[in-house]
């Protein structure tokens, strides 16, 4: 029987009728002929609220003790959402990631999986029954409950999907699938038939939040075909395929946008061999992960060096810095958050010529300033601020024709 892995995130389990509406269609999967793996996220803005929690009740938050309380979420979820299917006499169990036998390394908020064990769902469906995991959290080699980072309730989907050899792995969300810009922001923003993953991928990246990055990277790895697509219309939404030279390759397929870095600015560093490498490992060994790098011209034999990072890292990142100030012979450090990025993406950007000069001259007609410039093969991104960059997703959308 074929076997459909189909992920429901927040907005779509986030109150009972919705959790009613999802137990409706997984039960028509299943009349339809196939067996099913579920994957939900926590309830509408639950994982926030956890956060949120956290941060009133301590400044001082243990990884352990953050990955076990914001992995509650999803455990809600599943039992709910199983509950609802034993309404419909559909036999469901829930659960957690540890059960799935989602096994990650000790990296808590966000762990690697290591390893999927994922004997118990397997028993499960040859029990006719449909198991219902929580996405986002796994059990690490030291028995503790992780978390994968934010969004990852994907990653879960995918790779269960890839272990149990899934036809399909559906991502459910609250858009019909993927589109030329977010549709929030740009209303006649259009949607995507097929995107390819390198697409797709450079899209994430850039902070296109409908897919999760490192699912999007699991999914290409090990060939796992995804269809974003909406828990809300069931239409037919975006099918994320491998490259083939058959495909159209638009010069440009999206406008995407990411208020989610800040800037960091290390001033008066020494210009000479081995003192990137020294502040950058400084930022590796604590997990952060850097974005954009530029370094200006050097004056003086010194120079100053701006990059960005995930404005949850920004604290990590400045101490990391800071501690390395004088080894690094730098006069000082700065951070700002007011900062986003925009980014046009596409495919076709490789043989068409003249897309950075349009950005360029589109941002400039509506005054923003363009403060780094980072680029890939099928990528521009510039860092503007924050206050501007819908309306540089807006005139962008429209300088490239994508309405
Ligand atoms: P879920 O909770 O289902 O995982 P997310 O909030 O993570 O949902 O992702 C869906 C959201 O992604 C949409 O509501 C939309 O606002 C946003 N989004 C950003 N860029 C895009 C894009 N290019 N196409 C579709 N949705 C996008
Ligand atoms: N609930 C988690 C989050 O909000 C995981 C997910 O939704 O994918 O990040
Ligand atoms: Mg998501």
């Amino acid at each position: 029987m074929a076997l459909v892995v189909q992920k429901f995130g927040g907005t779509s389990v986030g109150d009972a009728d919705r959790i009613r509406a999802v137990a409706d269609h997984i039960a028509r999967t299943r009349r339809s002929g196939c067996d099913v793996v579920v994957v939900v996220s926590a309830m509408g803005r639950t994982t926030d609220d956890l956060i949120r929690l956290a941060d009133e009740v301590s400044s001082v938050q243990p990884p352990r003790e953050y990955d076990m309380l914001v992995s509650s979420g999803e455990r809600v979820s599943t039992a709910l959402l199983c509950m609802a299917l034993a309404e419909l006499g559909v036999a469901a169990s829930s659960f957690t990631g540890s059960q799935a036998g989602i096994v990650t390394d000790t990296d808590h908020m966000k762990a690697k999986i290591v390893d999927i064990r994922a004997g118990r769902i397997t028993e499960a469906l040859e029990a006719g029954k449909v198991p219902v995991v929580a996405g986002f959290q796994g059990v690490s080699t030291e028995r503790d409950v992780t978390t994968l980072g934010r969004g990852a309730s994907d990653l879960t989907a995918v790779a269960l999907a890839a272990v149990l050899g899934a036809e399909v792995c559906e991502i459910y969300t609250d858009v019909t699938g993927v589109f030329s810009s977010d549709p929030r922001i740009v209303p006649d923003a259009h949607k995507l038939l097929r995107v390819s993953f390198e697409e797709m991928l450079e899209i994430a990246a850039a902070g296109g939040r409908v897919l999760q990055l490192r699912s999007g990277e699991f999914a290409r790895n090990h060939h796992v075909p995804l269809h974003v697509r909406s828990s809300f219309t069931w239409e037919p939404g975006t099918w994320i395929v491998e490259e083939d030279d058959s495909m159209e390759q638009a010069v440009v397929t999206a406008v995407v946008h990411d208020v989610s870095q800040a800037k960091i600015t290390v001033a008066r560093v020494p210009d000479k061999p081995g003192i990137a490498a020294r502040l950058f490992r400084a930022l590796a060994d604590r997990s952060v992960n850097v974005d954009d790098i530029v370094q200006n011209a050097s004056v003086d034999g010194t120079t100053d060096i701006s990059f960005t990072v995930p404005r949850t890292d920004l604290a990590t990142a400045v101490e990391g810095v800071s501690g390395h100030l004088a080894d690094l012979g730098a006069t000082g450090v700065t951070s700002d958050v007011a900062i986003a990025k925009v980014s046009v993406i596409g495919a076709g950007m490789k043989s068409h010529p003249g897309v950075t000069a349009t950005m360029f001259e589109t941002l400039a007609e509506e005054g923003i300033n363009i403060d780094l410039i980072s680029t890939s093969t099928i990528r521009i991104s510039c860092i503007v601020r924050e206050e501007d960059v819908e309306r540089a997703v807006r005139a962008l959308h429209r300088a490239f024709d994508l309405a």
